[in-house]
């Protein structure tokens, strides 16, 4: 025991616990190394991944696959060339399945009422044969299972440094839930809209008989509150009005009887019945058919162009007459002028005033739903924002195009262009137009009463 104790350096250690010690050592001298070398790999494996993200092959590799959106990429004569995961979630096919299929089996577009497109006319179709691009927000998808999707879409041509064509991609996503939810919020707008007009018209009848001498007397000061109440519940009629139509017009329930119109004649007779609301504040009003070089006098009399179209002239006289009366609502004096011109491709009309003008930045949202210019010349003046915005759905429903030029303190001319018919096409479409017309009466009869 003592040479023990005297040794002092000499331990007495149990052999198994110098065998976990040794154990130990060689199991940190396998580790160590491992861990090592395990790091420097991931710490490669991460500048190889760099490396791969700044080659640009591997880079687009890497976006094509990971982005949300579909997107397919179409030869020149429309064969899937390649085909991202998204655009295989959305549609149900795969990759494998889907390139070197043409375009047509795969992504079968019909447009939002369900219709298949007319031969060249679906978006894809477009982009292939014309080489431009094409946003289309209305579009449905056609699955393999026979359900649908609502899809935003955009094709765009992809041309090379000579401008030869290639192809196209198709980026598109499924809007089918957001879709959902805008007709929902349409409906309510829309049922809402509809049951308020009724008591607000009841309450503007009862309101104007109060202020009609024959019927009621009141003194001066009643007077005076019941004509501001009138006035309010006037502008309350017109916002639920306005409401319902443009939830109409979003959801293409806005009644529509296209019909030929001869432009010059229904122009005519528009400006004989707007001019008086304008002459009454004190505007001076022309009216102006054809550019001043396409009349021509043939001895006393003048050929005017004949400008056909097919539109609805319920729906076109609400648009114009909508111009109209904001050119003399924001107009505190001087002119407006109602003219109709074109070419062989369209008929155009514009109104032109000499009002405060727009200023540039808003002119990019004019057509929006409840826009208003906030300028101290017409923010005092009332009204609901939704005027140009119902003007620019009627139009587009005509393929036309709304649009304003304008400049601050000298006026504003809102354009309108709508496809010009020729005179040929317009006769045989007013020959079937006849031919149809005791159906249509029939069914016009049996219809509710639209807007
Ligand atoms: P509302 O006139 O009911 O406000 P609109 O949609 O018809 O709604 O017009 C939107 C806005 O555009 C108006 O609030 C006004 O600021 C501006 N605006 C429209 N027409 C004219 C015009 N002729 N001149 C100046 N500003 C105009």
């Amino acid at each position: 025991m003592e040479s023990h104790t005297q040794a002092g350096a000499h331990l007495d250690v149990p052999m198994h616990v110098v065998h976990f010690l040794i154990g130990g050592l060689i199991v940190l001298a396998i580790a160590i190394p491992l861990l090592i070398h395990l790091k420097r790999r991931y710490q490669k494996a991460g500048t190889t991944t760099s490396k791969n993200l700044q080659n640009e092959k591997n880079r687009s590799d890497i976006i094509f696959n990971a982005i949300a959106d579909g997107v397919v990429l179409l030869d020149t004569k429309g064969i899937i060339q390649a085909f991202n995961p998204a655009a295989a979630t959305i549609t149900g096919w795969t990759d494998k399945e889907a390139i070197g299929l043409d375009y047509r089996s795969v992504l079968t577009l019909t447009d939002a009422k369900g219709q298949e497109y007319a031969d060249g006319q679906a978006p894809l179709a477009i982009a292939l044969s014309q080489h431009r691009e094409i946003k289309d927000n209305t579009a449905m998808l056609k699955l393999r299972s026979g359900k649908s999707l609502a899809l935003s879409l955009i094709v765009s041509p992809l041309l090379d440094d000579k401008q030869q064509f290639l192809g196209a991609v198709a980026v598109f996503r499924d809007v089918t839930a957001e879709r959902t939810e805008e007709k929902q919020r349409a409906e309510f707008i829309s049922t809402a809209s509809h049951e308020m007009r009724t008591p607000v018209a009841a309450i503007e009848g009862y309101l104007a008989l109060a202020l009609n001498d024959h019927v009621s007397q009141i003194d001066a000061k009643a007077r005076s509150y019941l004509e501001k109440a009138h006035a309010s519940t006037e502008h309350l009629g017109k916002l639920f009005q306005d409401l319902l139509t443009s939830a109409r017009a979003e959801d293409g329930r806005l009644m529509n009887h296209p019909e030929v119109v001869e432009m010059g004649e229904f122009m005519e007779q528009l400006a004989d019945s707007l001019r008086f609301a304008a002459e009454k504040k004190g505007l001076s009003v022309d009216f102006m058919i054809g550019a001043s070089g396409d009349v021509t006098a043939t001895g006393s009399k003048v050929v005017k162009p004949l400008y056909y179209t097919h539109v609805d002239p319920d729906r076109l006289r609400e648009v114009i007459t909508n111009l109209f009366d904001n050119a003399v609502k924001y107009t505190p004096s001087g002119k407006i002028s109602l003219g109709l011109t074109g070419d062989r491709e369209v008929a155009q009309v514009y109104v032109r005033d000499t009002g405060p003008g727009i200023p540039t930045d808003d002119i990019p949202h004019l057509f929006q739903k409840f826009y208003r210019v906030d300028s101290s010349a017409t923010r005092t003046i009332g009204g609901t924002g939704l005027g140009l915005f119902i003007c620019r759905k009627i139009v587009e429903l005509y393929n036309g195009r709304i649009w304003v030029e304008s400049e601050v303190g000298k006026g504003s001319t809102f354009y309108i262009n709508l496809p010009r018919l020729e005179s040929q096409q317009a006769e045989s479409l007013r020959k079937q137009e006849a031919a149809s017309q005791p159906i249509m009466g029939e069914i016009a009869s049996l219809s509710a009463p639209g807007l």
